[in-house]
């Protein structure tokens, strides 16, 4: 491993293919496209092997040499590793043979896929000398950048949409950073994130260190490849924001595949995205390579980027691997997030809710075949989202402390029953 950039070996434009060193840097000077990490694969196929990830801790980083860190991760060390859960009875009411739930609502320590990113982006942040880190967020990134910092004794600054979800806003202010209310939606937030790094030269984890921390999202499709036995599921269903993370977890089983540690080609990879912002699925579904921003109106917060940064890519993942897209109404959000609870106890966000109604509609189309296997990321927890269950999940029965108020209510549900 080299010292100074371990597996890496440039930044390099996604666009042109011209390469960059391994800075704090997010676009080409050339073309404007985005930059990615280009890794050594012939040094990472000497020292990876299914073996050496075995006899590693059970986190993320069990797949280091595929992850852009020069040494040895500082922050986040606990993250990933988290359940690959057979949904048999979910499966059965989506109608569907075989599907698995990755379960990254009880990701460490914030209760999201985002600890992943922000794992490696405030990791190479550090190696990279920076002492405050900032993000653009939907919410979720917020609290993990605010934890992840708090715990590494960074400074940060986390600007989000003034009217998120409280939950949402306390999980971050509870950790103690600057937290900044923009009023406007996210796209607006972003915009002044890309001015403010480039004034105050902070580390923002997903405008100038996003080729880094992008690459964190890989870690969810390394581990539900190596948890299915080292075999790519036939189907990955994924909610897509900016749409990153679809491509990432598609460039997951491709490096995987190249390095010959799977099993399993020709892989879909769908998308799902909520009706009340939908530019990458309805992009998708009419068959266009691009796609048309909106003015985002949903419960799933989350996903709200109108102007998604990766949709392009996203569009181009799933025309390649003959994936498709779908989008839901915040009411079907609602049922995703019951069908969920109610079949498997797994309590997701609005995030998980798209999801699993996106998958139904495509399991219903037979855009999933039904003798198919496959796998619904779930990414985010439902406890911090309680505001778009409120008044939808039922509610509770109240009696006084009687032994004969309580029999009233077992005989109204008997008949209830009958
Ligand atoms: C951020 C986020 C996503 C998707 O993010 P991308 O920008 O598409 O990578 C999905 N689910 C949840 C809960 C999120 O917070
Ligand atoms: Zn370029």
């Amino acid at each position: 491993m080299s010292e100074k950039t371990g597996f890496m070996k440039a930044l390099k434009c996604r666009e042109c293919g011209r390469e960059y060193p391994l800075e704090a840097k997010h676009v080409c000077e050339f073309d404007f496209g985005p930059l990615e990490v280009a890794y050594d694969y012939e040094r990472i196929a000497g020292a990876l092997t299914r073996e050496v990830i075995a006899d590693r801790p059970q986190s993320m980083w069990r797949y280091r040499e595929l992850l852009p860190v020069a040494g040895e991760p500082t922050v986040g060390c606990q993250v990933g590793f988290t359940p690959l859960v057979k949904a048999d009875r979910l499966a059965k009411r989506l109608g569907i043979r075989e599907l698995w739930i990755k379960n990254d609502t009880v990701n460490y320590p914030t209760l999201s896929f985002k600890d992943r990113v922000v794992s490696v982006a405030l990791s190479r942040s550090r190696e990279l000398g920076f002492q405050t880190v900032a993000c653009a967020s939907t919410g979720n990134l917020a609290n993990s950048v605010a934890a992840n910092a708090a715990s590494a004794g960074l400074e940060a600054y986390v600007f989000i949409p003034a009217d998120l979800e409280q939950g949402k806003v306390l999980n971050s202010l509870v950790y103690g950073p600057h937290v900044i209310g923009i009023q406007g939606h996210y796209d607006e937030v972003n915009r002044l994130c890309a001015e403010i790094a480039g004034k105050y030269g902070w580390a923002f984890v997903n405008v100038n260190m996003r080729p880094y921390y992008a690459e964190g999202s890989k870690s969810m499709g390394f581990e539900i490849a190596e948890q299915l036995d080292w075999e790519v599921p036939q189907h990955t269903v994924i909610p897509m924001a900016s749409g990153s993370l679809l491509t990432k977890i598609h460039k997951a089983y491709q490096e995987l595949s190249k390095l010959g540690l799977v099993k399993g080609s020709g892989w879909r990879i769908h998308g799902a995205q909520a009706s009340g912002c939908s530019p990458i699925s309805s992009a998708q579904k009419a068959g266009l390579d691009f796609f048309k921003p909106v003015k985002p109106d949903t419960i799933a917060k989350s996903l709200a980027i109108g102007t998604p940064a990766d949709g392009f890519y996203a569009l181009r993942v799933m025309k390649e691997t003959g994936g498709g897209a779908d989008d839901v109404t915040n009411e079907e959000i609602r049922e995703g997030i019951r069908l969920l609870a109610e079949c498997e106890g797994i309590f997701a966000e609005t995030a998980g809710g798209v999801t699993v109604g996106v998958a139904k509609k495509l399991i219903a189309s037979g855009k999933i075949p039904a003798e198919d296997s496959a796998v619904l990321c779930v990414t985010g927890h439902g406890l911090k989202t309680l505001d778009a269950v409120d008044g939808h999940v039922g509610s509770t029965r109240e009696i006084k402390p009687s032994l004969r108020e309580f029999e009233a209510i077992v005989a109204q549900d008997q008949a209830a029953t009958r």
